[in-house]
């Protein structure tokens, strides 16, 4: 529930056109966005500025999104730096099977890794674009968003004082754990949620790649994933037990089990390395309908988690920014709020297309170790169909790599 407004005895409050929770991809890009019409903006972000520009997160970019960041002027060093990828492998049954997606759709992946992004972003919004951001803030509260004059209010880490700002809009896109989806008015928003069951082991290991592209293992003990993170960083993944203890997984068991996972006939043995990251990821995924109330509009992660099977979470992140910046822009320098009034529809669309694919790979990905004899016969249909039928393999194609856009 919004929370009323600060009591008298806060700092002076201060107005914004947008005040912005959050500065991850979606926020980040909402904000250059409104700073390159020459709207201000506030981005109030509670980590510091050295922790979100190392945080490593995803990785996988979609071309349409890319053209968006670059029409905005936001792609110049992901353009010089990025690597592509153009085919993914699946291994089952003992065997390597290479999907080519370039070759069949002429599109391609983008491999940038998240922390430089937001590292861009930052950089574009507050050192070149003359942006306003406050690091570090603590227990930030919404006040009024369904009225005229919504605000935002937060504890300052350096007087440990209240402040308050005023807005004409707030974007909510502090992420799946932050505040401004908590602070939807009760019974107003739908959460449609998805529990998947299983739980992924997050690895970081500073090793170079074992392949030269994506790996899916399905193998009766469980889902394992290969993705190159640079010269030196391989992300892996384990399918384990939900809410199971990294510490159940030291590294010779980690390596026994990718070992096992991600064999293939000849496949190159992996190339193991000290693991840097460690952490249990619970699959689910949520859905909050409508995105927007009164002023406040959500976007990202605070609007719609996607389990990270098929790679959707920041493009998600990024288109809902792109409609969202030039909604506000057109609010706030034509008055036209017609694409404001069209955001939640126009970016639940690509949503519920992105949660269906990845909800089709989940079983893809899981059914052979589900321990169900049925769920395991359909999961390898799937897969045979995938390597016998060029249909079959486009549309995959086609969706692994997103839908294209003019966004
Ligand atoms: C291990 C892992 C791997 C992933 N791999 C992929 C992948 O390969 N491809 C892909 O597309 N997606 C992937 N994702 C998902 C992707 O990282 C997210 O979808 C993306 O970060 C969403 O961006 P966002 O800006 O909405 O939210 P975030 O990136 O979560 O940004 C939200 C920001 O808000 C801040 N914040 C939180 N609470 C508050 C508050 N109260 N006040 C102010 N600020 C607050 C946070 O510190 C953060 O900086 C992965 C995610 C994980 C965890």
């Amino acid at each position: 529930m919004p929370t009323p407004s600060p009591h008298a005895g806060s700092a002076a409050p201060q107005r914004f056109p947008v005040v912005v929770v959050g500065a991850g991809p979606a926020g980040l890009t909402v904000g250059n966005i409104l700073r390159a019409a020459g709207v201000d903006c506030l981005v109030l972000e509670t980590e510091t500025r050295e922790f979100i520009e190392r945080r490593p997160r995803a990785g996988v970019i979609e071309e349409w999104a890319v053209g968006g960041l670059e029409r905005r002027g936001l792609a110049r060093t992901l353009l010089r730096r990025a690597q592509t990828h153009t085919e993914c492998e699946f291994r089952f049954a003992g065997e390597g099977y290479r999907l080519a997606y370039t070759e069949l759709t002429g599109r391609h992946h983008f491999f940038y890794p998240q922390q430089f992004l937001v590292t861009d972003l930052v950089r574009e919004y507050a050192d070149v674009r003359g942006g306003e951001i406050r690091f570090g803030v603590r227990e930030v509260r919404l006040h009024g968003t369904e009225s005229d004059r919504p605000s935002v209010s937060y504890v300052c880490p350096e007087s440990g004082e209240r402040h308050l700002v005023e807005a004409d809009f707030v974007a909510g896109c502090d992420g799946a754990r932050g505040v401004t989806r908590a602070s939807l008015p009760a019974g107003r928003a739908r959460i449609a949620r998805h529990d998947y069951g299983v739980g992924w082991l997050a690895l970081l290991a500073e090793a170079p790649p074992s392949s030269d592209c994506v790996v899916f293992g399905m193998h009766p003990r469980g889902f394992a994933g290969h993705m190159a993170r640079g010269p030196e960083v391989t992300r892996y993944y384990l399918q384990c037990p939900p809410g199971d203890d990294p510490e159940n997984w030291p590294h010779e068991r980690v390596w026994a089990e990718l070992r096992a996972r991600l064999d293939a006939k000849g496949a190159p043995p992996l190339r193991e390395g000290r693991l840097i990251e460690k952490r249990v990821l619970d699959m689910h995924g949520y859905v909050v309908e409508p995105m927007t109330f009164g002023r406040l509009f959500l976007a990202g992660d605070a609007a719609h988690l996607t389990a990270p099977i098929a790679a959707k979470g920041l493009n998600l992140a990024l288109h809902d920014a792109f409609l969202l910046g030039d909604g506000l822009v057109a609010s706030l320098t034509q008055g036209d709020d017609s694409a404001l009034s069209g955001y939640s529809a126009a970016c639940l669309a690509r949503v519920w297309d992105y949660q269906e694919f990845s909800q089709w790979l989940a079983e893809v990905y899981h059914g052979t170790a589900s321990g169900d004899a049925f769920r395991a016969g359909a999961a390898l249909a799937r897969l045979r169909r995938l390597f016998s039928s060029p249909v079959a393999a486009a549309e995959f194609a086609e969706r692994y790599l997103g839908v294209r856009t003019t966004g």
